[in-house]
């Protein structure tokens, strides 16, 4: 049974701006995904990190390795991206922006290009349907794969950015940061950058990555995700603080995936409490719904009673994260326009 807090979270309207399609991926969808390829022997606790449980970042990874050999059609990525935006709905999410790898699959046929558009048909079919959510898409980089593939993915994006009608806006940077330098990818991210896509980097999510940070923030990204290690106290500098701040730079925060992932030791350590009292921009967001097992509404849950967050100033936060959105200004006038109809009265 839901409490009045439980209520209260889900019917606030919310922004996500930090969720990677196979990591959204339900239980319930599993499930699906399970019985039509018996084969594979996978069970749920390989593709989840349940109440109570962490892991190491290696083995986050491997754990998208699994949901990968799930999720390897057409048909699969129409049907998770199908409900992953429906289930954002649910959660009261009305503007979702959803960042997934191009993956091209030699036994289904699937090319990088196909897996594209097949995300844009999902978010299409949505929209027909009447489903309550303004969904983008933000094609991922993943790091590992090296400069080559990079600059083909920016030039395949460019092509959707022209042809999707606005819903192909950005670039994700994201993989296991652990392999592979910023440096080699640089020339592709700033050649995005040039073409008007946004930029969304994953930046200092672990520590030791000073150089490549500093040299990133240089381009500029539009948001940073995650960015655990960057402020001093977490062993980053107050000279990248300073570039963040001065570029005012937002930042996409993920206590729960942090704190599963254990780059962070537990929520109170979380580094949402260092920009939010700074009054920097940050937007609370899920990172992998499905793999962590949370939901948005559970987030702001979280960020709430750890750092005692008024309902009042929750709302705020839900608001503030409209100006942070890639979509144009006409859009955020929209959402804010619905957030004003949604808002309760006594924090008018
Ligand atoms: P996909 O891009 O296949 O839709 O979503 C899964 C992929 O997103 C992973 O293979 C990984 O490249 C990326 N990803 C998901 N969560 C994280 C995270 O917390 N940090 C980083 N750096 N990458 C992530």
């Amino acid at each position: 049974m839901d409490n009045e807090a439980d209520v209260f979270y889900r019917e606030l309207p919310k922004v996500e701006l930090h969720a990677h399609l196979n990591g959204s991926v339900s239980f319930q969808t599993i499930e699906k995904l399970i019985h039509s390829k018996p084969q594979l022997n996978i069970e749920h606790s390989m593709t989840a990190i349940g109440k109570g449980q962490r892991r190491t970042l290696d083995e986050c990874f491997q754990v998208f390795k699994v949901i990968h050999q799930l999720v390897d059609s057409e048909d699969d990525i129409f049907m998770v991206a199908t409900d992953v935006i429906k289930e954002f709905a649910a959660d009261g999410v009305k503007y979702l922006e959803l960042r997934s790898t191009p993956r091209e699959e030699i036994t289904t046929g699937l090319t990088k290009r196909r897996y594209i558009e097949t995300v844009i048909q999902a978010i299409q079919q949505c929209k027909k349907k009447g489903v309550d959510i303004d969904v983008r898409f933000l094609v991922a980089i993943d790091r590992r794969n090296g400069s080559q593939v990079a600059m083909e993915t920016v030039q395949l994006v460019e092509e959707f950015f022209l042809s999707s009608d606005g819903l192909v806006i950005g670039i994700d940077l994201s993989g296991d940061p652990t392999v592979g330098h910023g440096r080699d990818l640089l020339s592709a991210l700033q050649r995005a950058k040039n073409s008007g896509l946004k930029l969304s980097l994953h930046l200092s999510e672990v520590p030791s990555q000073h150089d490549e940070t500093d040299l990133l923030l240089n381009i500029p990204p539009d948001r940073i995700g995650h960015g655990t290690f960057l402020h001093p106290e977490m062993g980053g500098s107050q000279g990248l603080v300073d570039k963040v701040v001065q570029k005012s730079i937002p930042l996409e925060l993920c206590l729960t995936s942090n704190v599963k992932g254990q780059t962070v030791q537990c929520y109170s350590d979380h580094h949402f409490k260092y920009w939010y009292q700074m009054g920097h921009p940050v937007v609370i967001c899920t990172d992998d719904k499905g793999v962590f097992a949370t939901d948005l509404s559970h987030e702001y849950k979280m960020a709430a009673t750890t750092f005692g967050l008024s309902r009042e100033a929750v709302w705020k936060l839900s608001q503030q994260a409209i100006d942070y959105i890639f979509a144009p200004d006409s859009v955020k006038e929209l959402l804010k326009q619905k957030w004003r109809d949604l808002q309760p009265q006594e924090f008018k």
